[in-house]
């Protein structure tokens, strides 16, 4: 007999984005529904090392990344879409990168 345990979340779950500077340590946590203006993320509040840059686009696609999960988040609330339940599955053992 196999036993397989998964970890699903439903979009819900998601209430904020998590930054942790590889520099100072310092940790940032911006609610998933927080209208996040650009060029806040560019470099670290604390210790100024870059995070982000605009010539790599990095700034732009986690923004359009929230907007889009947002976007989705809020097509499902209260029943909207009918027919099936979206989750989200994670690693069932989560390797941290830090
Ligand atoms: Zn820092």
């Amino acid at each position: 007999m196999m036993y397989q345990q998964k970890r699903m979340l439903e979009l819900s779950d998601l209430i904020s984005f998590c930054f942790t500077c590889k520099g100072c340590g310092i940790s940032l946590s911006i609610p998933a529904s927080a209208n996040l203006k650009s060029g806040r993320l560019e470099k670290c509040p604390s210790c100024d090392d870059v995070w982000m840059t605009p010539v790599t686009g990095s700034v732009r696609k986690f923004l359009d990344f929230k907007q889009a999960f947002n976007s989705l988040t809020s097509s499902f609330e209260g029943g909207k879409v009918d027919g099936f339940t979206l989750t989200l599955e994670i690693a069932s053992d989560p390797v941290s990168t830090a």
